[in-house]
């Protein structure tokens, strides 16, 4: 059908020269305005969801994009046989686009067959665990509640009553569609669509059951404890198989999908699997060389530090970082030294300085020589 198609620039209402992260944001907003999710049973929503879809599946994909840029929907229609380009379906993972914007929601592709009678995976919730540093550190468990739609127990899911069962429906005779048939010119043209009567699932009830009210679902409040592994960061996910909502006709579960947030800690800054961390000390301690006093996840460590030691210096301490959240080994804690200049100092303690600064010359400070040589060219 060679219907006429809108550029697909105009389509997501941006400019020929937009940058990948101009159409990104577009796509999402149109994506989310069009949702089928907020647009039940529209029409021209759906319609506008798939062009925006489709769209986006092109100018999102830069060898697809240059195509489109050189030849329009020739270079990317499949009917053209330029070949590569397999429907928009395919072009990219919905999971990865709504994840964040649906919250709760994890992909549309469950929701394709909403009307049709055949099973289908549940839907996955998400739930947000905050975790303390050390809870991220060193793993943890928590207790979870949260609420999914369960298979009824009491009728298994099909929604009739005890000692009765679910009817073939009558309008479809099962099959959840019905199909009309019209004599045209061109021939008999068929069509079909969802049967009102069962609402797709090709079984009515006649005695619903009274626990789930012949719906086969109830919403239940689920317990749960998670086992959180150490290492684990800000921003990954933990999917517990299984235990989002229930599936239709009798589909799997959906799965939990746990969003991990970790607190700061108030010494230590993670990256990665590394730990970095600032400790002051005295200039008579990087003047003369000491062992000072360091934080590290088990506690106090003592760290030596030469003499001569510079404000800023950098030390690294090996495998005293996070475990690796596979159980591979663990990263590195490194150690940046500030120097702290004394105040409030004493009579006293300004004429030893002083005595002190007058007895130094050039061999002392080298830095600050090989400065002001360059400053005199
Ligand atoms: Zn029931
Ligand atoms: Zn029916």
């Amino acid at each position: 059908m060679a219907e006429q198609k809108r550029d697909y620039y105009e389509v997501l209402g941006v400019p020929k020269n937009a940058s990948e992260a101009e159409i990104k944001k577009a796509f999402r907003i149109l994506a989310k305005k069009y949702h089928p999710d907020a647009n039940t049973n529209d029409k021209n929503a759906e319609t506008k969801f798939k062009e925006v879809n489709e769209a986006y599946s092109v100018l999102s994909d830069s060898e697809k994009k240059a195509r489109y840029d050189q030849y329009g929907h020739a270079g990317v229609d499949p009917n053209f046989g330029a070949g590569g380009f397999g429907g928009f379906d395919g072009g990219f993972d919905m999971g990865d686009i709504f994840g964040d914007i649906f919250g709760s929601m994890f992909g549309s592709s469950q929701r394709r067959s909403r009307y049709s009678n055949s099973p289908s995976k549940g839907e996955d919730i998400a739930y947000r665990i905050t975790l303390s540093f050390e809870e991220a550190v060193f793993g943890c468990k928590k207790d979870i509640s949260y609420s999914r739609v369960e298979r009824c127990s009491t009728c298994e899911g099909s929604g009739a009553a005890k000692g009765s069962t679910p009817e073939t429906c009558p309008a479809c005779n099962g099959s959840g569609q019905i199909t009309t048939q019209q004599r045209t010119p061109f021939g008999v043209m068929q069509s079909s669509r969802i049967c009102e009567r069962c609402r797709g699932k090709g079984k009515i009830v006649s005695r619903p059951c009274s626990d789930c009210h012949g719906s086969g679902y109830i919403k239940k409040q689920k317990k749960l404890e998670v086992a959180i592994p150490a290492g684990i960061d800000d921003g990954q996910r933990i999917a517990l198989n299984g235990q989002g909502s229930a599936g239709e006709n009798n589909g799997p579960y959906g799965d939990l999908v746990v969003l991990i947030s970790v607190r700061p800690h108030h010494i230590f800054e993670r990256d990665g699997y590394n730990l970095n961390c600032s400790v002051p000390i005295t200039f008579v301690e990087a003047t003369l060389g000491a062992k000072i006093l360091i934080p590290t996840l088990e506690g106090k460590g003592e760290l030596t530090i030469p003499e001569g030691t510079q404000h800023g210096t950098v030390f690294a301490i090996r495998g005293k970082g996070v475990q690796n959240v596979n159980g591979r080994g663990r990263g590195d804690l490194f150690v940046t030294v500030e120097i702290e200049i004394p105040k409030n100092l004493s009579k006293k303690q300004k004429d030893a300085l002083n005595a002190f600064g007058e007895s130094c010359d050039d061999v002392n400070y080298a830095k600050k020589q090989s400065f002001f040589d360059k400053f005199k060219k």
